[in-house]
């Protein structure tokens, strides 16, 4: 089973890489992101929920979080793997991950960190907004303060599965397919070193 966290900032290319992975190596797809706004869409319970912190770039409580990532890997109970999408965000979700794929019997395969500095972020992110339709997405301050929440929370899971040793960054900057190799080529390595 290969389990693999894609991980970078907002706007970083990941759910544009998601797709192609999935194509490549037939593993299921969670993004966090998606699920809030299948959630908000259908304006759920848990939709309605989330809606105040995604609005303002702030991350939907962890109970909240932790608790819809758990139902969708269980609603896959014969996936060769998945692809987590903007999950894990903190400490404690990645700790959480963690137990739930211990429990299952597998774990983390790598963790793969599309790196784009901050310029280059708002501007894609801006661009995406004139089409996405997310509010999120066409305010700077709120973009910038995702970013803020991205450097203060989220990057520590970098370092949490660092010291396991099995993240990896790669340059974010430049074509789909130049990035999808680099990409391609980094879970390949890391599959390889964990013997999946
Ligand atoms: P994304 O599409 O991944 O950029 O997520 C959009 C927004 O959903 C984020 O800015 C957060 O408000 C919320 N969100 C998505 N994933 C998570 C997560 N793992 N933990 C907390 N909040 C999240």
């Amino acid at each position: 089973m290969i389990n693999l966290i894609l991980f970078g900032p907002p706007g970083s290319g990941k759910g544009t890489q998601a797709q192609k992975l999935i194509a490549k190596y037939k593993l299921v797809h969670i993004s966090t992101g998606d699920l809030f706004r299948y959630e908000m869409g259908n304006d759920t319970p848990l939709g309605r929920e989330a809606k105040a912190f995604i609005a303002k770039g702030e991350l939907v409580p962890d109970s909240v979080t932790i608790g819809m990532l758990r139902n969708k890997v269980e609603a896959h109970p014969d996936a060769h793997g998945f692809i987590f999408d903007g999950f894990p965000r903190t400490i404690a979700q990645a700790e959480a991950l963690d137990a739930l794929l211990e429990e299952k019997g597998t774990s983390v395969t790598a963790l793969v960190a599309l790196q784009v500095d901050d310029e280059e972020i708002i501007e894609r992110i801006k661009l995406r907004g004139e089409t996405s339709g997310r509010a999120d997405d066409s305010d700077e301050t709120i973009i910038r303060n995702r970013i803020a929440v991205y450097k203060n929370e989220t990057s520590p899971v970098y370092d949490f599965y660092a010291t396991k040793g099995i993240s990896q960054s790669i340059d974010g900057i430049g074509g789909i397919d130049e990035i999808f190799e680099r990409l391609s080529a980094a879970v390949d390595r890391m599959a390889s070193i964990a013997k999946v």
